[in-house]
């Protein structure tokens, strides 16, 4: 069976893996903090602190930033449930801004009018959560501007979206008549938190890289980066003792806020570890697949994912749009029937039972919802063999023509 996407494990990996399971910390042993040192120079960035999910970490995030009762919280109906779970395990209120149709990321045009008019009721929210749908970034820039005039939060859920980059042109003063080949090139990674306070990654198998299960939340502001450590170990911190308190209780540590069993194990961050190495190979070749796609579906006519020229796509997903909801059921069985599964990201978070009882209702985010309808996203991970592709691309034809 190939799935939409799916771990690449080598040897290297589990090499990595069974040194730890014969060292003598499975867990709070050094390894944690390795990956977290890793992928702080990686994506360069102050803090990193690896947890048991990119759920954990979010929660953490919405708690770090004191996201309670009253709060508004706002996010994109095109994501997976968890970046809305978050704000109402702090017990806040959530709502949602409608995606744009080119990359199906949060719409930075509604996200204006709804805060200009959120605005003139007091209703601002305190943290918006964008997400980088298929690893593809958001309008990081404008979303940094708009939290700035309006003073709100920003936790970028990249889940998707490790080894994305976002790529701004520094052309020297000195030429800045001369013709783009003397530009240079600059790059953020994600996780940067050039434009946010907090980002979360996800490493579950299906995501860019893995540790079987696991996130992670990187920031650059220290008071949050105490909070986020705190939180994701019970709430247990750096003693505030007075020393001789500590000479009398060497064994002393304190509680000083209500935490979580939150961590990540040395075992899974070892996995990290050794997949870290591999992620630009990765992304290189999610790239490298997606082109292939481009050009077999080129005449087809099905709406392909578009990749901006300003960033660089981790590429996590390859969503296509069908012309009709009929073809694209029409392709997923054709599909299932010869051993390949799809998936359709995302059934928009608010038409989810539990969210239709919170007040939500079909036609509140359209864009959303007509991209559920069309889209399937179809294979795409590292080890996909380029005939499986040509065979997918065959299917998906016959069907589109049928
Ligand atoms: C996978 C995913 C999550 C949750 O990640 P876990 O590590 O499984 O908790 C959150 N948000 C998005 C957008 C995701 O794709």
């Amino acid at each position: 069976m190939i799935n939409y996407s799916q771990q690449n494990i080598d040897e290297e990996d589990i090499e990595h893996v069974l040194n730890v399971l014969k060292s003598s910390f499975l867990t709070q042993g050094p390894q944690v903090s390795f990956f977290e040192e890793k992928i702080k120079e990686y994506v360069g960035v102050s803090f990193a602190f690896a947890m048991n999910s990119a759920t954990s970490a979010l929660h953490c995030a919405c708690m770090a930033l004191d996201v309670g009762p009253g709060d508004l919280v706002w996010t994109t109906p095109n994501s997976f449930v968890a970046s809305a779970n978050c704000a109402l395990y702090c017990g806040a209120t959530i709502d949602f801004v409608d995606i744009e149709l080119d990359h199906y990321n949060i719409c930075t045009n509604d996200l204006r009018k709804k805060l200009e008019k959120a605005d003139s009721q007091g209703l601002l929210p305190k943290v918006l959560i964008p997400v980088h749908f298929a690893g593809h970034p958001a309008d990081m820039q404008e979303i940094h501007r708009l939290s700035k005039q309006y003073g709100f939060y920003v936790i970028e859920d990249a889940s998707h979206a490790i080894g994305a980059k976002l790529l701004t042109k520094l052309i020297p003063k000195s030429q800045k008549n001369a013709k783009s080949e003397n530009e240079q090139s600059d790059e953020d990674h994600i996780g940067s938190c050039k434009y946010s306070d907090i980002t979360i990654f996800s490493f579950h198998p299906v995501k860019i890289i893995t540790t079987a299960e696991g996130g992670i939340a990187t920031t650059n502001d220290p008071e949050l980066a105490g909070k986020l450590n705190r939180l994701r170990s019970h709430g247990i911190g750096q003693t505030t003792a007075p020393a001789t308190k500590m000479e009398e209780q060497p064994w002393r540590y304190e509680q000083v806020e209500l935490g979580y069993n939150y961590r990540m194990s040395d075992v899974h961050a070892s996995l990290g570890m050794s997949q870290l190495r591999k992620l630009d190979q990765f992304v290189l070749e999610r790239n490298s697949l997606a082109d292939y796609y481009d050009t077999k579906l080129e005449k087809s006519n099905l709406r392909l994912p578009k990749r901006a020229k300003n960033v660089v796509s981790s590429v996590h997903l390859y969503p296509v749009w069908f012309p009709s909801k009929e073809q694209k059921l029409g392709a997923f069985k054709r599909l299932l029937s010869e051993n390949i599964k799809t998936n359709v990201h995302y059934i928009p978070i608010h038409l989810h039972p539990y969210y239709y009882n919170l007040g939500f209702r079909v036609g509140d985010f359209p864009k959303s919802e007509v991209h559920y309808e069309r889209s399937l996203s179809i294979p795409l991970f590292p080890s996909l063999r380029l005939a499986t592709i040509d065979r997918i691309c065959e299917i998906i034809m016959e069907v589109t023509v049928e």
